[in-house]
């Protein structure tokens, strides 16, 4: 008897934290999962460390959101400073304890998060796990992908129902698809430093966004693999020099030293540069393609928004996915999803990630001003900070997103 396409595993690409999210979600509705990762192991980069209340919420019942508040520390103020480091605003997240049971944000490093999924991933059991296996191109029909990879073990083939490109910014899969990833590049390079000075005994919230025409920053406390913890400051840099200058240890320390003058140097512990984007695909579903996370979506780190909109695509997708599969929908129920995560992505993610950036470094003195004051309204009024944290913590944008049929 034939294998039916359906009955054909779900092929996913790259066990990053979409990735494994997929697989966990499609193995609780007992669907077969093919995994294929890149990399000999998960990755470990300095990366996302932020997670807003509904994140928390879709992860709780898989038990990841319990396993991540072991070591994840609980941010409720977040804060919108400016040079010298004066406070402007603070907003409470537990403005929103009537509609969340997460009333806060959860910090944690991604390469935390990665290992609790790939765990419970295990645990589930029936995934079929392949570290070492670069996705290099694949084919798709009526009913079915096939899809190739290399690596270590040499050059493979998999059969699957359905391809999910879970494979980063630079997604092969997504290259292998007509389509646009519509947007821009920032010009210039962010530099994330972190360091375990405590910035906290200076007043400054677990998560501060601090405002400057020159050098503008994102201040924010992670775990790190116990208490004290370590601060992460990400600023822009000029991408004409070279990483060597950019990262040398007296650039740093100038920083670090603009952020917070102190007696005596900082202790570095990690630096590194990177590019940021503001991207989305044209579609998430071309025929038995499916994108999700970073490979459908990139934009810059101001308000913690990419990695938790890859789970939120991952936990869409896969409640749609196992729905037609289990016969409950058509296939456009997969088109649903590009709709649905699109308009999230781009009404939401995009326009405040860019809006944030944007006051973060405004170089007109007055135009600052009067975007400070604003906020400054806002956090003093509890109706208007409530609407706000609704907003920022990515709960109005689901709701709207949700709604879409
Ligand atoms: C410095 C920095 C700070 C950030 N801060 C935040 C934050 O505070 N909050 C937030 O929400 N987001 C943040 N982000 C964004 C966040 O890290 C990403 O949105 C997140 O990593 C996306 O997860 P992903 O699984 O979609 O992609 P990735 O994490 O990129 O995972 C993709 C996986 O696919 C693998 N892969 C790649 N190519 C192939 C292939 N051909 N075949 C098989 N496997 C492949 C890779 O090895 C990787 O394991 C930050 C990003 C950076 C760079």
């Amino acid at each position: 008897m034939p294998i039916m396409a359906e009955r054909k595993p779900v092929v996913i690409a790259g066990a990053g934290p979409t990735g494994l999210m997929c697989a966990l979600a499609l193995r609780q509705q007992g669907i077969p999962v093919v995994l294929l990762e890149a990399e000999e192991t998960l990755t470990h980069d300095l990366r996302a460390g932020s997670f807003h209340p509904p994140t928390l919420e879709m992860m709780a019942p898989y038990g990841i959101t319990e396993k991540m508040h072991e070591t994840g520390i609980k941010v409720r103020h977040w804060q919108i400073r400016n040079r010298p480091g004066d406070l402007v605003a603070e907003f409470d997240l537990n403005l929103l304890a009537d509609v969340t049971l997460y009333p806060y944000r959860l910090h944690l490093e991604q390469h935390r998060l990665t290992p609790i999924q790939l765990d419970l991933l295990r645990q589930e059991g029936g995934a079929e796990i392949h570290f070492g296996h670069a996705v290099t191109g694949y084919t798709q029909s009526d009913d079915g992908v096939t899809v190739t990879t290399s690596g270590p073990s040499g050059d493979r083939r998999f059969e699957g129902s359905w391809l999910i490109g879970a494979d980063g910014g630079r997604s092969v899969v997504r290259k292998g698809l007509a389509i646009d990833f519509e947007g821009f590049t920032w010009p210039e390079l962010f530099v994330v430093v972190s360091t375990p000075y405590d910035f906290g005994q200076h007043g400054f919230a677990f998560n501060c966004y601090i405002a400057d025409p020159v050098e503008w920053g994102a201040l924010f406390k992670v775990p790190d693999a116990g208490p004290p913890g370590l601060w992460r400051l990400a600023y822009p840099v000029n991408p004409e020099e070279s990483d060597e200058v950019l990262l040398s240890p007296e650039r740093v320390e100038a920083a670090l030293q603009n952020l917070m003058p102190k007696q005596g140097a900082y202790d570095i512990l990690y630096k590194s540069t990177y590019r940021v984007h503001q991207r989305v695909a044209s579609s998430f579903r071309v025929g038995r393609v499916l994108l999700a996370g970073d490979a459908a979506h990139l934009n810059n780190p101001l308000g913690g928004f990419g990695l938790n909109s890859g789970i939120h695509d991952a936990i869409n997708l896969c409640d749609k996915l196992s729905a037609h599969w289990h016969g409950d929908g058509g296939e456009d129920l997969l088109d649903l999803y590009s709709r649905q995560r699109r308009f999230a992505t781009i009404e939401q993610v995009q326009s405040m990630s860019i809006r944030n950036k944007r006051m973060m470094e405004e170089r007109d003195p007055a135009i600052q001003r009067q975007h400070l004051e604003e906020m400054v309204a806002v956090a003093s009024d509890p109706e208007k900070a409530r609407a706000h944290v609704l907003n920022t913590s990515m709960i109005l944008g689901l709701q709207r997103a949700n709604e879409m049929i």
